[in-house]
């Protein structure tokens, strides 16, 4: 039994359908692909990432040629603007972002030095979002990029959010404006939803749509894949882990609203994070109306959906005692964003699904204890 037809329980059930078992996937949404789901928008014909913005990029070949096998993936390449105080510049820093913030035109290693000398390095490791920003950056940077976004994404001060969240955005000393480094990147032809599909398109998988599992509900099956909450099949009975939640202020526009796919706003005065203009994900397709969703997020309640884990100290430590809940049990095996709480770009939750189910079928083979959890939850 898989619990979420997202990326997790698809790839796991379509390894276990391909090698000869009978799974269920069951997902309480009445679509499959969890948070990457896309739909044809009815009014202007744009496909629309209904929870965000998904774009795939990865490094690991075998994941690469797995999503190809499914979708015929398309060229896609993410290029991220922000407005922030009164400009609009390249995103992630590179040098065309250091030359149009500070009005310059310096080559690469002047680009190089003048940053340097505008970083504050204490000797320690920096330890803090702001630590490694004020080292990477520089305060100016900094305060025009990611101080104000970072205060309305996470809710928090970046003097209270770890480094790590900052590590993965690169600082570039030339003109490349991918947002992403990784040697393979593009979109679905037809959306993230037909991909699932087709993963899930196989005579030894059943999909049972809009019914929620619950723990009581799992028996009778040799094995559960829980890519849901870890904290809610436990009934939340340690606590909630904290998460981000986001709301969509979706709006239509006649035309070019804003020039590319995402817009960054970076001043603290505007509410949203950032306004994503869905047709340019699709920039092999053409459309004169346009849908936009303003991106405004906030704490995750208990009927919200859950997006970001906050993951500081004292939501680790709760997952800690979850974890040791989960491993205490048998039967069950956690995975994904949720069932793991962990932020996981959607190449990696493929590759952690794809070992799971192989470390699954070896223990089916030599009759040893499928652990409760297969992915590395260190860091
Ligand atoms: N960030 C920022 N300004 C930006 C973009 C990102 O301050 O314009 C920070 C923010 O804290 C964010 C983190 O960098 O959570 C990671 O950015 P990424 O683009 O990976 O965020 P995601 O696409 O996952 O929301």
């Amino acid at each position: 039994m898989l619990v979420g037809a997202g990326l997790s329980g698809a790839v796991i059930g379509r390894e276990l359908a391909e090698a000869g078992h009978r799974v269920t996937v069951a997902d309480s949404r009445p679509h499959v692909a969890g948070n990457c789901h896309t739909e044809r928008d009815a009014g202007t014909g744009v496909m629309v990432h209904v929870y965000g913005p998904h774009i795939f990029h990865t490094d690991d070949e075998e994941v690469w040629a797995y999503v190809n096998r499914f979708a015929r993936f398309m060229p896609y390449t993410n290029r991220v603007k922000i407005t922030a105080q009164g400009q609009v510049l390249s995103l992630p820093v590179n040098l065309h972002t250091i030359n149009q913030f500070f009005g310059a035109a310096m080559r690469p290693e002047e680009a190089r030095a003048f940053i340097a000398a505008r970083c504050e390095a204490s000797t320690a490791e920096p330890r803090t979002f702001e630590e490694q920003a004020l080292r990477f950056v520089g305060r100016e940077l900094y305060e025009a990029l990611f101080k104000g976004y970072t205060m309305k994404q996470w809710g928090r001060h970046p003097a209270k959010l770890p480094a790590s969240v900052l590590k993965r955005l690169p600082l570039r000393f030339d003109y490349d404006d991918n947002y992403f480094a990784h040697r393979f990147q593009g979109m679905p032809q037809h959306g993230y939803t037909q991909l699932v599909e087709a993963m899930l398109d196989h005579p030894n998988i059943e999909v049972r749509l809009g019914t929620p599992v619950r723990r009581a509900d799992a028996g009778g099956y040799d094995h559960v894949f829980n890519a849901g909450p870890i904290d809610g099949w436990f009934d939340h009975c340690l606590g909630r882990l904290g998460y981000r939640t986001l709301d969509f202020h979706r709006f239509v526009h006649d035309g070019d609203y804003q020039g590319c796919a995402v817009m960054n706003y970076g001043d603290p005065e505007v509410p949203w994070t950032r306004v994503t203009e869905h047709k340019h994900f699709s920039p092999w397709e053409r459309h004169d109306a346009s849908v936009l969703y303003r991106e405004h997020p906030r704490e995750c309640g208990p009927d919200d959906i859950p997006y970001y884990p906050i993951r500081l100290a004292t939501e680790k430590q709760m997952l800690g005692d979850y974890i040791a809940l989960a491993r205490a049990g048998r039967g069950i095996t956690f995975v994904g964003r949720l069932g793991t709480y962990r932020y996981l770009d959607m190449d990696v939750t493929v590759r952690e699904a794809l070992d799971t189910a192989r470390t699954y079928l070896a223990c089916v083979e030599t009759g040893a204890e499928m652990p409760a959890f297969a992915a590395n939850l260190s860091g």
